[in-house]
């Protein structure tokens, strides 16, 4: 499977570094590289893969579907030097939520025109920073916020977020933050004419993990609203921000039809006014592009009491403590294939455990495998989105180790 051809050649990339291989290679291929050469240095650490092939292919699709929307990646989804330096490269900017996201942003040298700071209820000491940054772009939901905002930073960008929610979207945010766009966003709009400081735009966010994408055209059509009411009580209004929830990887909508139904939806509603629009990806950028494999640590044939004489449990050594957090928080179900798959084996029923001591901190139950062995390798894919973000190393579990690669074509053209 391997492509007997490979060459590859490791460059620094910032402080880490990146394998360039003379072509482009699948997940498999490069699991199977990776992989091999762990075997032979007798290593089984579970092992997360960041291919920047796929980081661009994004960032193309990006461009192509929405030109005139600006991406800003949130950084919470995978908090990754190699990710936003590489984003910095192709322009990209930042939906950071604190002073150190900001602060990590900063050190690669962005610009702080290049970050929002989309967190509605901030800590003095963030604002702030903010301040002293040169972070302008901030949005609120509250007066209260508006008061901490005028009392500590010294020329805001205040941006007003509105709650307009899928409802059958997989995280909801709009509970926790916006406000009715009807009831009462214009009083908000009204209050801070009051207080001497300006409405700089609106934002939303559909709900992260969402399904129903007709929701950004009615969250689109109250923004309009809000721009003329706004306007008319002479508020300076230019930037709408379209928030996050793009999906990153399988999704029964693709990417362009979503696009499309933004696209008109901006056409309706924005179509005569020059606005900047702006939108917060995270998963999108970071979902497809990262795969995880991990070493099956202990397989055994049917080993409880009542246990179908078929049925054979794994243990794995990353779990729902380490990158499979998103199983809880993102309420995604990875699946696992074994690296070196023979298609014609017979399957087992099969359950995959976390390595941790804790009951609760298994991955799949019930599948249908081939049979593994100790030392295996299972490959998870698309597990850039809420993996490394939340995972800890509860009971002395190590994170997955980084391995970065790049074709050498797109080296040559965007890191060389
Ligand atoms: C989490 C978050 C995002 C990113 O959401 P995705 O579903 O990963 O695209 C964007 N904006 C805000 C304010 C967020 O909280």
């Amino acid at each position: 499977m391997i492509p007997k051809t490979t060459n590859s050649r490791h460059v620094l990339f910032g402080n880490e570094k990146v394998e360039v291989f003379d072509q482009s290679l699948t997940d498999e291929e490069i699991a199977l590289l990776i992989a091999e050469r762990y075997d032979k240095l007798g290593f089984d650490d579970p092992f997360m893969v960041m291919n920047l092939d796929e980081v661009l292919e994004k960032f193309h699709q990006w461009k192509r579907e929405l030109p005139m929307v600006e991406p800003f990646y949130a950084v919470k989804c995978f908090p990754n030097r190699v990710l936003t330096r590489f984003l910095a490269k192709l322009g990209v900017g930042y939906d950071c939520a604190s002073k150190t996201e900001i602060n990590d942003i900063l050190d690669l040298d962005v610009s702080a025109e290049k970050i929002i700071y989309a967190h509605p209820c901030k800590p003095i000491n963030h604002i702030k920073f903010a301040s002293e940054n040169g972070v302008q772009m901030m949005t609120f939901d509250t007066v209260e916020e508006l008061e901490k905002v005028k009392k500590f930073h010294s020329k805001p960008q205040l941006i007003l977020r509105i709650a307009v929610a899928d409802p059958s979207a997989l995280c909801q945010l709009n509970t926790k933050f916006g406000v009715n766009p009807v009831k009462q966003a214009p009083q908000l709009i009204k209050k801070a004419k009051e207080i001497g400081l300006n409405i700089d735009g609106i934002s939303f966010h559909i709900g992260s993990g969402a399904n129903d994408f007709t929701t950004h055209e009615i969250a689109i059509a109250h923004s309009r609203n809000l721009f003329d009411y706004a306007r008319s009580l002479g508020h300076h209004m230019h930037i709408l921000d379209i928030g996050g929830g793009f999906p990153g990887g399988e999704h029964k909508f693709s990417f362009e039809q979503i696009a499309s139904i933004i696209r008109s939806s901006l056409e309706k509603y924005f179509y005569d006014d020059s606005v900047r629009i702006i939108a917060e990806p995270g998963r999108f950028f970071c979902a497809r592009p990262c795969f995880e494999c991990v070493n099956v640590i202990h397989a055994a044939q049917a080993p409880r009491e009542g246990d179908d004489s078929n049925h054979i449990v794994y243990y794995i050594n990353d779990g729902i403590f380490g990158s499979f957090n998103c199983k809880l928080y993102d309420f995604v179900h990875p699946k696992g294939k074994p690296l070196k798959l023979d298609s014609q084996a017979q399957l087992f029923p099969s359950t995959i455990w976390g390595p941790t001591c804790d009951g609760g901190d298994k991955i799949e139950e019930n599948v249908s495998l081939p049979k593994m062995s100790t030392g295996d390798w299972l490959l998870y894919q698309e597990m850039g989105a809420y993996t490394i973000a939340g995972g800890s190393t509860f009971n002395g579990f190590p994170r997955p180790k980084m391995h970065y690669t790049i074709s050498n074509e797109n080296y040559a053209k965007y890191l060389a």
